[in-house]
């Protein structure tokens, strides 16, 4: 079996507000086989750059486009591909968006093994450890904590039992930081999970004083608080908070998630289409299980996204935890045909082969961007 063609389609809503959401603007990919079957992949970060990262013709050695890399090969290999891709896109690769584009191609290859192989693609993972996985939501926290009890009923109220706020007015003062957090514990009680997503907003000591300020409010974690690249800064963190600190949306390959597993970071967050794909976040997963970490995806942008989260997930034994989207965007909520839906704050893991999803050809049409 062989790859005969490599499609990255360009997706974009006519209007992409400067605002953190990845469900404006994606690029999705599809690998074509000599057997007839097609899979299905998704890269969510700068969509005209990675599309590049496909499209560039073979150059010098280790700079080559995606494409040219894969076509031809067997599409059943996917880890001995994965590795060709990062070496041979290294002199320009490595981190970045060549890695993000490779994830989409992963992505790819796995829902082709598995529908080869007629299985869905948690079992290719390593297990089929459940038929569905806890969602939490995330927001941006209101303009006031009245606005952000408000959104904590309405997470209640869909029978959500995990959400997350982040950015928007939190981080700039102690007193508002507390406030918000009070009013989402008050609504949510004690027995739903709150997390915070600070927004890269402190430094260590900042970090240290409100995590210790906000830890009578039980936070299942406290995401991001510091840059991503402050490593050092993790690692003091992580000693002496005590709530647990998350992080890794924007880390890559599992160089980078050994890396905050050895600083000490407590819950690790890949997104699936932008680390580097599926291969990736199993050997991730395979990292914190001998930690004693938890790994929980980072998911916001299409239902190819999610799919890719909802196997990965059913395939890890302590996997029940997946980020579910709830933005309006069509390629959030109709690209994929068969959107896995929220039914009592869990969603079911497309039982495949594959990824088993199903794109809506009149959404590729519709947002397609034409070069
Ligand atoms: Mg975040």
């Amino acid at each position: 079996m062989k790859i005969t063609q490599v499609e990255p389609i360009h997706l974009r809503v006519p209007v992409v507000e400067e605002i953190p959401d990845g469900t404006l603007d994606v690029l999705v990919v599809r690998i074509h086989t000599d057997a007839g079957i097609t899979g299905i992949g998704e890269v969510t970060s700068q969509s005209y750059v990675c599309k590049a990262c496909f499209d560039a013709p073979r150059s010098a050695a280790r700079r080559h486009g995606l494409t040219s890399i894969l076509v031809g090969e067997d599409p059943l290999d996917v880890e001995r591909l994965w590795g060709r891709m990062y070496y041979e896109t290294n002199r320009y690769g490595r981190r970045g968006a060549a890695i993000h584009a490779i994830s989409g191609a992963d992505i790819a290859l796995w829902d082709i093994r598995g529908q080869v192989e007629g299985r869905p693609v948690c079992e290719l993972l390593g297990g089929n450890y459940r038929q569905t996985v806890r969602a939490y939501a995330s927001v941006l926290f209101g303009n006031t904590p009245e606005e952000t009890a408000t959104l904590s009923r309405q997470f209640v109220d869909l029978g959500l039992t995990a959400a997350k706020f982040g950015w928007g007015p939190f981080g700039k003062d102690a007193d508002v930081d507390v406030a918000h957090v009070r009013a989402a514990r008050d609504v949510l009680g004690p027995e739903r999970d709150l997390m915070v997503d600070a927004g890269h907003a402190w430094d260590v000591r900042t970090a240290v004083s409100r995590a210790k300020l906000l830890a009578p409010f039980h936070l299942a974690w406290l995401e991001e608080p510091l840059s991503q690249d402050d490593r050092r800064g993790y690692a003091e963190l992580c000693r002496n908070s005590p709530v647990k600190i998350a992080a890794g949306e924007g880390d890559v390959t599992h160089w980078d998630f050994e890396d905050l597993i050895e600083r000490g970071v407590h819950v690790i967050q890949p997104d699936v289409a932008f680390c580097g794909g599926l291969t990736v976040c199993r050997r991730v997963s395979d990292l914190c299980a001998r930690a004693g970490r938890q790994p929980v995806p980072h998911c916001f942008s299409t239902g190819i996204n999610l799919a890719a989260s909802l196997h990965w997930m059913a395939s890890v034994p302590d996997g029940d935890l997946v980020e579910y989207c709830l933005r309006p965007s069509p390629l959030m909520r109709k690209l994929v045909r068969n959107l896995p839906p929220l039914v009592n704050g869990r969603v079911a893991v497309p039982s495949g082969p594959g990824l088993g999803i199903e794109l809506d050809e009149d959404i590729l049409r519709e947002f397609r961007v034409s070069y």
